[in-house]
Formats: structure tokens, C-alpha cells, sequence
């Protein structure tokens, strides 16, 4: 027996466990994960959409495998690593000994250091939230019962999303952000334009290129936010999106070497002890860290394989093509993938093409290099983001003229690369979770007639669920083919509700 510890029992955490123990087909592993949040892993990823109304915490649990050789401790913080003794110490001073030590800490919201904010570590004033966990989430919607006016800190995807939540729910939303536009690591000053019409023609007022300087609190509970322009915010409800840092403390204190995450080679094993390895937004490999859940599971899909004896896997590429970013923001239409915004590149090689199309609220750009698609801005215009993401994560080669990557926009064809009726079968329906075409209609041919049970057989929409429209169509499109399940479509049709439904499951 090999004794495996995981500390951390978040969304890589968790996944890594179930890859484990499906791929340990000897029974050499016993594992024992210990995790500091006390409930079940959750869907982190869709918390702003619990503060938008659209799913109840509920409905977030994510699948926790029974199995004999497995121990889950929730609600038990890892306060140190004894490396000399292999063991792991928790806050009530267990030690847990270990053969093998994986890491799946994730991060955490990072507090501004501003004043008013400056209290005993770890507590805020009344009124004042990140949203980073499922406590976080449900603090924010009972606030917004009472708080009229909200201030959101920071317009990276994070803020945007909290601020179109905000907003759905009834509150007067002000976005203050100190860089010169908006989400700068993915948007250019022209996209950012485009996204700030749309944020005002939603409602959400906005000061970009200004600072906030103070929190303004008396008697324990927010009045304002002051900014660095002297304005003054008066407000009830303010949200820290201020960007997160991943929790490496742990692994420092260790010894272990650490940059912004956990330093992990190409095998995700830690570059200074090979028992201990990472995996997830704690974890720097050599490619660079994402802070996306796709990269995580892939990790930890890689990771499970590696230590079950299938030989290291081949780290992938630059991010793999897990760098996909998809704003999650009623009447928000963002998507923004590889080179763009600030990783823009002065590299002779790579071609820029733009579309720009204020009037109209669109935005497009492409990157193209060597034949393939290394970048892509999309600003409302959602059928060529579908068609971008496809040419991008499937690196499939681009039209000569790379100027027909945008004019799509203009002139939709009912037979692009995304329709779930024409894709090729190997084409990726489900990109969190890597699943294909293919895998979907065979699960349908297997007996799944709804989203939920596709969900169940492939892991298809349990990311951010921005596939299920696909998945439904495949679903429809493939009961109706081999006419397996009559009684399908109502089925279906469920499971659709299912998604879109603050009471369901998540997508
Ligand atoms: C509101 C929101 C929206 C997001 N939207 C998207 C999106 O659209 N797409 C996307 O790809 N990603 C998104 N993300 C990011 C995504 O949630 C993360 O990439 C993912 O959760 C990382 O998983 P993880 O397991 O590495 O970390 P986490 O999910 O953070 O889990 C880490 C766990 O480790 C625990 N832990 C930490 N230290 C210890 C310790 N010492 N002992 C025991 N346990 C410990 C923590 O309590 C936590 O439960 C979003 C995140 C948020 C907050």
C-alpha cells in the first residue's frame, strides 16, 4: 500500500481523487484528503452565478467517490508539511504520514491594503465581501436583501461578473478598477471600450483609471468607498475582486521552492522533493499557471496517470489551449483566448487582425501564427467566439486569408465549426473537461437522455457549463437519429430546465 495524502478538497482536489482511484486498478493507493473548508467540493466556478440568481448553492455539490481505500477529513486545515518524518500536522495537531504528498491548496482572494480594511487578519467590515467560496457567495446575496448601493473593486473577470450579479439582483452598481481599461490581462484598450458601452447600457456605472484609497466604515458597517480622485461612493455592499494568490504558505514553510505558486516540473512534482507534487491553482509548472479549472483537471487527469504506473505523460504546450476565458455576465458577450490584451507579443511572426465595430457592440480581433490561431478577442459577437475557441483549442489550420476568421461575424453560416450537428466527432463539445463529440453521442447511444445523465457519464457542462445548449442539441440530435429513447426529449428537456434553473443542478 502506498499512502497518499491530499491537502486541499476543492475543485482539483477532488478531481484528482476520483482520477486516482479510477486509474489505480491494483488497489496500491490508500488515500486521505484533508480539506479546510467543512462542506462537500463544490463547482466554484459557477459562485458568480449564484450571486446572478441563476443556481442555488445547492446545487453546486460535486460527486465525492465512496470507496474503501479512500478517507475524506473536511473542515481540517494542514498547518504544516515534516518533511524529515513524512507527515502532514492539521490544526488539532494530528500528523498524517505519507508516501506521497499532493497539493491542491488553490488560492485565495487577495485583500487591497487599504485603509478601513486594515482590521484583525482575516475579518472585514460588515458590508464588505470577497468571492472566493461558497460562504462568501451566499454573505453576498443575504447583503444585497439590504444593500442598495454596491461597489465592486476591480473589472477583471472576476469583478465584471460580480457586478452583472449585483445587478440582476435590484442593486445600483458602481465598478472602480485603476487600470486603464477594463480586464487589461485579456482586453485591449478598443475591446474595453466596447465592453464599457455595453456595462452602461446595462445599468452598471463605472470609474476606470481611478483607485480606491480608503474604505469608509463607522460603527463596524460600511458607509462608501473614497476614491483616489477624492469622489466619495456612498454604498452597503462592497466586493473585493482584486485579483487571488495562490496558497503556497504551506509548502514555503516546508522548504519547498516557491515563485507565485508551488514549483512543480513537467511530472507536477515539486522541483525540490519528488514524494510531494501539485496540481492546480497552487501549482506553478513550467508552462505557467492559468488560474483556470480546465488546466487543473488536466493536471490532475495527467497526474492520477503518472503515478499509476502509465509512464509520465507529455506536459501540453503553452496552456495548453486551457487558457480560454468565457465572461460569464448577463449581456456581457466576452470571450478571449491565448495572445491578447496584455500578453500581446511583439513578435514579427504572429499576423493582427481587427474588426471593430463600436456602433454595434462588436469587437474581434485574431492572432494568427504559422498557420494557426494563437489569439482571439471576441466583444459581442458570440458565433464567431464558438467558432475562434474551436480553430484555437483544436489548433486547426486558418484560411489563407486569415480576414474570413472575423468576417463570419458578419455573415453567420448555419454550418460553422461549432454546430453540434456538423462538428467532426473527435471536436471538443465540453472544453473544462476535454470531452468530445464522439464521447457525448456515445453516452446517448449508452442509454444518458438528458444533460444530467451525460453530465454523469462524461463530466460534460460540470465546469462552467457553458456547453449545455450543445450537449442538449447533441442529446436531441442523437436520440432522434438511432430513436434509442422514446421517451427522450422530455427527458431532455428537463435536464435543459436543470441548467438554466437556480434550483438544479450545475451545469
Ligand atoms: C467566482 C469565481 C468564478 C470563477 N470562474 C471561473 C471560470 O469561469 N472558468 C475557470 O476556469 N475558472 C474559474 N474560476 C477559477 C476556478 O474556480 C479555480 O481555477 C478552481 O477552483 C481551482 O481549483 P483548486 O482545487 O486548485 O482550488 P480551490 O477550488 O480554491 O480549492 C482549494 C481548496 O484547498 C483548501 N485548502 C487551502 N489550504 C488548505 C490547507 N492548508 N489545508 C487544507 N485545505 C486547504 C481550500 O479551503 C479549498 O477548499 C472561478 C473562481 C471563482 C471564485
Amino acid at each position: 500500500m502506498t499512502r497518499l495524502v491530499v491537502v486541499g478538497n476543492g475543485m482539483v482536489g477532488a478531481r484528482f481523487v476520483e482520477d486516482l482511484l479510477a486509474a489505480d486498478r491494483t488497489g496500491r493507493y490508500r488515500v486521505t484528503v484533508l480539506g479546510a473548508e467543512a462542506c462537500e467540493p463544490y463547482n466554484r466556478v459557477l459562485l458568480s452565478e449564484v450571486v446572478a440568481g441563476r443556481y442555488g448553492v445547492s446545487t453546486l455539490t460535486l460527486p465525492s467517490p465512496a470507496n474503501d481505500r479512500l478517507a475524506v477529513h473536511r473542515g481540517v486545515p494542514v498547518t504544516a508539511i515534516d518533511r524529515e518524518d513524512r507527515a502532514v500536522v492539521t490544526a488539532d495537531g494530528t500528523r498524517y504520514r505519507y508516501d506521497q504528498l499532493v497539493l491542491a491548496t488553490g488560492s485565495s482572494a487577495r485583500i487591497p491594503p487599504l485603509a478601513g480594511l486594515a482590521g484583525a487578519p482575516g475579518v472585514l467590515p460588515c458590508g464588505v465581501h470577497p468571492l472566493r467560496t461558497i460562504d462568501d457567495a451566499r454573505e453576498i446575496v443575504a447583503a444585497t436583501l439590504n444593500a442598495r448601493r454596491a461597489v465592486v473593486l476591480g473589472a477583471g473577470v472576476l469583478g465584471l461578473e460580480a457586478a452583472s450579479g449585483l445587478t440582476q439582483r435590484g442593486c445600483d452598481v458602481t465598478v472602480v478598477h485603476p487600470a486603464r481599461g477594463l480586464m487589461e490581462r485579456q482586453l485591449d484598450a478598443g475591446a474595453s471600450r466596447v465592453v464599457e458601452s455595453a456595462m452602461t447600457g446595462l445599468g452598471i456605472d463605472h470609474r476606470i483609471g481611478v483607485g480606491a484609497e480608503a474604505v469608509l466604515v463607522e460603527d463596524g458597517a460600511l458607509r462608501g468607498v473614497r476614491l483616489s480622485d477624492g469622489e466619495v461612493l456612498g454604498a452597503e455592499l462592497l466586493v473585493l475582486a482584486t485579483g487571488t494568490t495562490p496558497n503556497t504558505s504551506l509548502a514555503a514553510a516546508a522548504g519547498l521552492p516557491t515563485d507565485r505558486g508551488v514549483l512543480v516540473d513537467a511530472t507536477l512534482a515539486s522541483v525540490g522533493d519528488r514524494r510531494v507534487f501539485a496540481v492546480g491553482d497552487c501549482a506553478q509548472p513550467p508552462e505557467g499557471g492559468t488560474g483556470l479549472v480546465a488546466q487543473g483537471w488536466e493536471q490532475s487527469r495527467r497526474l492520477a496517470a503518472t503515478l499509476c504506473g502509465a509512464g509520465p505523460s507529455p506536459a501540453p504546450g503553452q496552456a495548453g489551449g486551457n487558457d480560454v476565458v468565457r465572461l460569464k455576465a448577463h449581456g456581457l458577450d466576452v470571450v478571449t483566448m491565448g495572445v491578447c490584451g496584455s500578453r500581446r507579443e511583439d513578435d514579427p511572426a504572429q499576423r493582427t487582425l481587427r474588426l471593430s465595430d463600436p456602433d454595434e457592440g462588436r469587437h474581434v480581433e485574431v492572432v494568427v501564427s504559422g498557420g494557426v490561431l494563437v489569439g482571439a478577442t471576441c466583444v459581442g459577437a458570440g458565433q464567431v467566439a464558438a467558432d475562434l475557441v474551436a480553430a484555437y483549442t483544436r489548433r486547426s489550420p486558418v484560411p489563407a486569408d486569415p480576414a474570413y476568421l472575423l468576417l463570419t461575424a458578419l455573415a453567420p453560416s448555419p454550418h460553422t465549426a461549432t454546430d453540434p450537428a456538423t462538428m467532426a466527432d473527435h471536436a471538443t463539445v465540453c472544453r473544462c473537461n476535454g470531452v468530445s463529440k464522439g464521447d457525448i453521442t456515445a453516452s446517448v447511444h449508452d442509454g444518458a437522455a438528458s444533460v444530467e445523465d451525460v453530465a454523469r457519464a462524461t463530466r460534460a457542462t460540470t465546469g462552467c457549463g457553458g456547453c449545455a445548449d450543445d450537449v442538449c442539441a447533441l442529446i436531441r440530435g442523437a436520440s432522434t437519429s438511432h430513436q434509442t429513447q422514446p421517451s427522450g426529449e422530455n427527458r431532455l428537456t428537463k435536464g435543459k430546465q436543470m441548467i438554466h434553473s437556480t434550483e438544479t443542478a450545475a451545469g
